[in-house]
């Protein structure tokens, strides 16, 4: 078997099309131009990538978009008093820290003082909270953007035995509760879970996202599988050039799967892509408004991620 790659680079594309479609209708019908307000401390290479890039896709979307690069010693109060003013700023929508943050900053104290409304990233724990207790809420949009690539190739995931390689409060746990909700039995998989060979050998999706280069074998799968690479690892390869893989290895892997996520070019460029539809869904739920006014908008997201999603007044958290 040779598995069919899923395209996460045009599948991406088509989701930000829509974005930038809805965006474009949220200025014609209400005035309202979504606001994303990306704030970077420090100069490590990566995050500055991830950020430019995220400026310009909100940029070429038609959203507002706003960058704060602030210095590494940039104190705690100084950062805590930039989100008061963001969250107090009617014309921003979605609020990201990127992380990771310099040690001397309490994480957890930054991103709980985001208003869970701005919460585009979906780390804040009320939108947790409500996430784990079925509530609509946003969600974080990596695991929105692995549902999503599933729901390409499988319509009803009703059923299905997945194993979810990895339990991040960013990646695997949300996933496994979107995964669950979706109806299919998730096993949630970490450094410490024994014969992790075994329970993917009974899978009908992997979905790895683990940090840890090529960790799934071929012989790890069984035949017609769905896998789904999550990670991101750099690695050098026979000649001394640094690539980037996944937590997958990709040619085994794809001689067992029915459908592959490649690295780079999967589950990354979604991410992104979710960013941008969280911030029009947070610029939508702001403000009371509904997609209703226009079913074509709805398009934009999966069934049960929409209605997750959709028209909630978030507001009630503030
Ligand atoms: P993390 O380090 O916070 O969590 C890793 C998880 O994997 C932990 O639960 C750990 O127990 C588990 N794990 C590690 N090694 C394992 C092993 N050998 N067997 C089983 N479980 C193991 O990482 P994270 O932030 O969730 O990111 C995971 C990977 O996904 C990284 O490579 C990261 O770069 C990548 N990532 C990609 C995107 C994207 O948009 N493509 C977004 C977020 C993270």
């Amino acid at each position: 078997m040779n598995a069919i790659r899923i395209d996460g680079k045009a599948i991406a594309e088509l989701l930000r099309a829509r974005v930038a479609h809805d965006v474009a209708l949220l200025q014609a019908e209400c005035n309202v131009t979504p606001g994303l307000a990306v704030v970077l401390v420090g100069e490590d290479l990566a995050s500055s990538v991830y950020v430019k890039t995220k400026a310009r896709q909100a940029q070429a979307a038609g959203f507002k978009s706003q960058q704060f690069l602030l210095p590494s010693n940039v104190g705690e109060a100084e950062l805590l008093e930039l989100i008061e003013e963001l969250n107090a700023d009617v014309s921003i929508d979605g609020i990201l820290i990127q992380l990771p943050l310099p040690g001397h900053v309490d994480r957890w104290r930054v991103l709980e003082a985001i208003n869970p409304a701005k919460d585009v990233d979906g780390f804040h724990p009320y939108n947790v909270g409500r996430l784990a207790a079925g509530r609509p809420a946003l969600a974080p949009c990596t695991p929105l953007a692995v549902v999503h690539l599933i729901k390409t190739v499988v319509t009803d995931l009703s059923g299905l035995d997945v194993v979810v390689i990895g339990r991040s409060n960013i990646v695997g746990k949300p996933l496994a509760l979107l995964l669950g909700d979706a109806g299919c039995t998730v096993t949630g998989a970490q450094l410490q879970t024994r014969n992790l060979p075994d329970l993917c050998r009974k899978a009908d999706i992997v979905v790895a996202a683990a940090g840890w280069a090529e960790l799934v074998r071929g012989d790890w799968l069984k035949p017609g599988v769905i896998v789904i690479d999550v990670g991101i690892n750099r690695a050098i390869d026979s000649v001394g050039t640094v690539k980037l893989v996944g937590d997958v290895a990709f040619t085994e892997a794809s001689k067992r799967a029915s459908y592959i996520t490649p690295v780079p070019g999967g589950v990354g460029p979604m991410t992104v892509a979710y960013l941008l539809a969280n911030t029009v869904n947070a610029a939508v739920s702001r403000r009371g408004l509904s997609w209703l006014m226009n079913p074509d908008a709805r398009h934009v997201w999966p069934s049960s991620v929409r209605e997750k999603n959709r028209a909630v007044d978030l507001q009630q958290a503030t």
